[in-house]
């Protein structure tokens, strides 16, 4: 995890050794940019001031959570220049990946906090639970004492993962133990949520980025997300939208519409009133996503998610631009044509283009 002989190199100086060329470099710069909504102007800069960074000390507690979200960002196949970014931070406590145990442990943690006091970034995973006394301890700390004792000397603190951001399960009635955010509980510090179940990698350090960049906070939505990543709804982004647009939807899993690509709001998809990256960023460096996969959006990365009814039924939403009826708008058109155009980029197997030019004919239809 910590890579003693990085401590005080840069970046730069970092990614030269590990081999990866400027060319690579900057492509990330400006998929970074990008995907912030930043304009291709801000490239250089973001090259620059990422550089020339040095690591910021993070210290990562986890608390109620299934390791999920450490997953999501470590299962990565390849190494990639996100990893390597992420490589870059001095992790210096994190206790699924630090070799550390029992005392030497807690002893790093301690450190850290002392030797950067108002400068370390706080990640937490997980919910606090604050019923049970007693229940989930760290080297016999409650999550709460722990939480509340890291977070005094803390920059900021990122809340990775839903359950972390708003309660996620452990939050789910009957809540057993209390599960609580962290937001519920720390008033005085600015947090970041980055929600998901889990949240995708790239979100993940796309978010540190902003800090390791520009030394500052994302702009944020009205429940703490970053807007670049969590501006926009997935069903905005979703290829599938003409589909919805003209009224043809999957009625079971395995019917003509569901074969055909088809929308899946009728199996219940949540995409409507999820906001996340999914659509856009994907998964598995940006292979696939749940919908593109055949399955319905969860809405994992909102709050209350697991509460909300099931995850088959479909949302009860104003139906009238839900039928065979709908006017096929110059959006909706506008739409194909970019569904059109993102399909026509899948060619990579025979399968998914014949799913396409199927696809692509019932919209011509
Ligand atoms: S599959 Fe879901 S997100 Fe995509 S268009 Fe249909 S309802 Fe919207
Ligand atoms: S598609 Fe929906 S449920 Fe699936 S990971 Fe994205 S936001 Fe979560």
């Amino acid at each position: 995890m910590i890579n003693d002989s990085n401590r005080d190199k840069t970046l730069g100086e970092t990614l030269r050794e590990q081999g990866i060329s400027r060319r690579s470099f900057l492509k990330f710069c400006a998929t970074t940019a990008s995907m912030m909504a930043l304009s291709p102007a801000m490239i250089p800069k973001i090259a620059h001031a990422l550089e020339n960074a040095r690591r910021p000390s993070v210290i990562w507690l986890s608390f109620q959570e299934c390791t999920g979200c450490t997953e999501s960002l470590t299962r990565a196949h390849t190494t990639t220049i996100e990893s390597l970014i992420f490589d870059f931070i001095s992790l210096d406590y994190h206790h699924t990946l630090q070799a550390a145990s029992g005392h030497a442990a807690e002893q790093a943690r301690e450190t850290a906090m002392e030797e950067n006091y108002g400068k370390y970034l706080l990640i937490v995973d997980g919910s606090i639970p604050m019923d049970n006394p007693g229940y989930s301890t760290i080297a016999g700390i409650s999550n709460y004492d722990m939480l509340m004792d890291t977070a005094k000397g803390a920059a900021a603190i990122v809340a990775v993962g839903t359950c972390a951001a708003y309660g996620g399960i452990p939050h789910a009635k009957p809540n057993p133990t209390g599960a609580v955010s962290v937001g519920d509980l720390i008033k005085d510090k600015p947090i970041i949520n980055v929600p998901g179940c889990p949240p995708i990698p790239v979100v993940i350090t796309g978010t540190l980025m902003q800090f390791l960049t520009f030394g500052s906070l994302p702009e944020l939505d009205h429940i703490g997300r970053p807007k670049a990543f969590y501006g926009k709804s997935i069903h905005d982004r979703c290829y599938r939208r003409p589909f919805y647009d003209k009224g043809l939807f999957a009625e079971t899993f395995d019917d003509e519409g569901a074969k055909k690509g088809w929308c899946l709001y009728k199996l219940g998809c949540k995409g409507p009133t999820t906001y996340n990256a999914c659509a856009t960023t994907k998964w598995n460096d940006g292979t696939s996503f749940p919908i593109e996969a055949g399955h319905p959006c969860l809405g994992c990365s909102e709050p209350d998610f697991w509460d909300g009814g099931s995850f088959y039924k479909a949302l009860s939403m104003p139906t009238e631009n839900i039928t065979r009826t709908v006017i096929y708008t110059a959006a909706g058109a506008a739409a194909a044509g970019v569904a059109l155009g993102a399909m026509n980029r899948h060619k990579k197997n025979q399968a998914v283009a014949t799913h396409n030019r199927t696809s692509i004919d019932d919209l011509k239809k």
